[in-house]
This record gives C-alpha cells, structure tokens and sequence, in this order.
C-alpha cells in the first residue's frame, strides 16, 4: 500500500532510477490556481517520453499514478495526494514545433503560448485555446472550450504513454472528446499534441484575442484565486443561472466564497482550505437540487484524500 501515512522520503526508495527528477512531499498547493491543497508524495518530473516510458515499465505495482498540468481545473485536498503526481515540465514537454498548417507540441506547454507562434507565423483557430489558462494536455483531457469552440475542434492527433510504459499515436477521435469531457484510460498521459490552424492575418488573430480578453475580463473574476467554472452547463441550461436562482450567489464557507462577479466561479479569498472549498461546492449542489430537482456535475477535478 502506498500513502502520505508512511515515513517520509519512503516511497522514493522503491522508485526506479530516472534521468528525471523526483521531489518528496512537494506542495500541490503552488501548482494549482485555487492556492490549496496538502502535499504530492512524490513529484516525478520526467525529462522525455523514453524517461516516462521507462518509468511507467518499471515502478512498483499498484501504484497510485496520477498526472497534472496547470492546475487550473484541480482542486487537490487537504491531505495530498498519495503515490505519485506526474508533471511534463522539462524542456522537451515545453517544444512547439510548426508542420505544414499545423502546430506540434509537448503536452507541457502553456496554452497562453500559442500566442507567440501564431501572430509570428500568420495562423489563426486557435485563439480561444489562448484564452484559457492551463496546459495543453490538461485542455485535451478536459476538451477546454469556449466562445463557440473545443479544444476537439482543433485536436488531431496525440501521443500517449499507458500504464504499461507503451508510448502510442492516437488519433483524436478515438479520445472520445465531449463536453468538458473525455473517455479514454485514466492511466494515459498524454506528452504531446498536434493541433489544426488556419492562415490568417496576425491583425485579425490579435482582434479576435483582443475581443476575448475584454468578454472575460468583463464576466469573470480575473487576477484572483480560482478555477473556473465549478459545475458543468446541465444540457439546455447555464449553471450560473441555477445557483442564482437557488439563493447560492452570496455563500460563503470560511475563506472560499462564490463570486460576486460570475456565480459558476469559486473563490479563494487566501486563507481557504481546500475542504472549505469543496463543502462550499456540495453546499450549492445540495441547494440547486432542492430548489431546481437538478444535480449538478463538477466541472473542477477534484484530486486526493481529506486530511
Ligand atoms: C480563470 C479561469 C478561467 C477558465 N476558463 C475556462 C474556459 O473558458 N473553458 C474551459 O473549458 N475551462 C476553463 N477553465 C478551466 C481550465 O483552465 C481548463 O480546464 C484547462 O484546460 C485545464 O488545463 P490544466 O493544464 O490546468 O489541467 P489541470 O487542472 O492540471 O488538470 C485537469 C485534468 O486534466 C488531467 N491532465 C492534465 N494533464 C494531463 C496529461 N498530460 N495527460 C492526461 N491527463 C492530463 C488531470 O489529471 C486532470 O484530470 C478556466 C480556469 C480558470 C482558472
């Protein structure tokens, strides 16, 4: 059994040689946008796909794998995570390199990057993904979208790693991209990523990223601890809408509280905890259901174990 109730620097012992980098009892909290949340056991930083592959073939049985990006969509309790959190974080996860209409990346690389190489290169289609924070692995295991487009609309092809070290070409498709969701293997990393673009006249691209930024800046908490949109869209209907109606917009659980300024979206004022979050979260799903008879899903991924 692997767990944070073993000794420290414990399980690292049992991990096999990596050219990568291991960090014990790393704080999750400063990987993700919500600020909260108890320690990874280990961090595993793997330096490329021969490095993870190896790792994937060679660690102990049953242990608990699990992989993060940005952490714009986690909400990792109190009490850490056990076993061990991946993140592509190396130079070779970072690369973006240009094809033919085409951009190829790591699955490491910051959405907010793209940014650079289309308005150097004249492409446009993806300045929604600009838009969104997070990585782009992240963005493909959430199909991340918004104004009128997914991350499956651009997607065509990954490579993944599986649980048995075999590195893969998948096509989009068969990730099975959906509303803010995908169906494919949890033990699947994805480490890198080949999106569509269009031509398109780098004034245009910077309109169009213009007009986003303002929309969100407008609508949305922006230079504040959160993790977007907390409970997915119920099919016809806007969760934002439910949770006003249901008397939640001005909940507040010690230091985690909805926002004044879009409803959908939590907030830590800076000393919430990561349980204060989530009671504040179940707290507006039980009054949604009692006033509405509808149950909303979490959007935000909640990861690990209450202290
Ligand atoms: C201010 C704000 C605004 C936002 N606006 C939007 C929006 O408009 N639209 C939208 O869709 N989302 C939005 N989000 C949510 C979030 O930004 C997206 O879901 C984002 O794409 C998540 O990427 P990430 O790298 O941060 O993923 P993380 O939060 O780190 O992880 C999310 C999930 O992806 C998995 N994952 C991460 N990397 C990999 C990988 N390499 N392989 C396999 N699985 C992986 C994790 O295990 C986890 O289940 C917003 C968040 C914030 C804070």
């Amino acid at each position: 059994m692997f767990g944070l109730g073993h000794k420290k620097n414990e399980l690292v012992k049992l991990l096999p040689e990596v050219r990568g980098r291991y960090v014990c009892d790393e704080p999750l909290a400063k990987h993700t946008w919500f600020g909260v949340g108890g320690p990874a056991e280990v961090m595993f930083y793997p330096e490329d796909d021969k490095d993870l592959e190896w790792f994937m073939r060679t660690k102990p049985y049953n242990l608990p794998i699990c992989v993060i990006g940005g952490g714009s969509n986690l909400l990792v309790r109190d009490g850490g995570v056990p076993g061990v959190v991946v993140k592509l974080d190396s130079k070779y996860y970072r690369r973006i390199e240009l094809g033919d209409g085409v951009i190829t990346c790591g699955a490491g690389v910051r959405n907010g990057e793209l940014k650079k190489v289309m308005l150097e290169n004249g492409l446009g289609g993806l300045e929604f993904l600009v838009s969104i924070p997070g990585h782009l692995g992240g963005s493909i295991k959430t199909n991340a979208g918004c104004f009128g487009k997914e991350t499956k609309d651009v997607l065509l092809k990954v490579t993944i790693v599986n649980g048995e070290g075999e590195l893969r070409e998948v096509p989009a498709e068969e990730l099975t991209l959906g509303y803010r969701s995908s169906c494919f293997p949890d033990d699947w990393i994805i480490t890198s990523l080949t999106l569509r673009t269009e031509p398109q006249d780098p004034g245009k691209t910077k309109e169009i990223m213009a007009e986003q930024k303002a929309y969100r800046e407008k609508s949305q908490p922006h230079n504040v601890r959160t993790a977007g949109s907390t409970f997915k869209n119920p099919e016809g209907l806007r969760a934002w809408e439910l949770i006003k109606k249901s008397g939640c917009a001005d909940l507040r659980v010690n230091g985690a509280k909805v926002s004044e300024k879009h409803c959908n979206f939590l907030v830590n004022t800076g000393k919430a905890t990561a349980h204060d979050l989530e009671t504040l979260g179940e707290t507006i799903v039980q009054k949604v259901k009692e006033h509405t008879s509808i149950t909303l899903e979490w959007e935000v991924k909640r990861l690990g174990i209450h202290k």
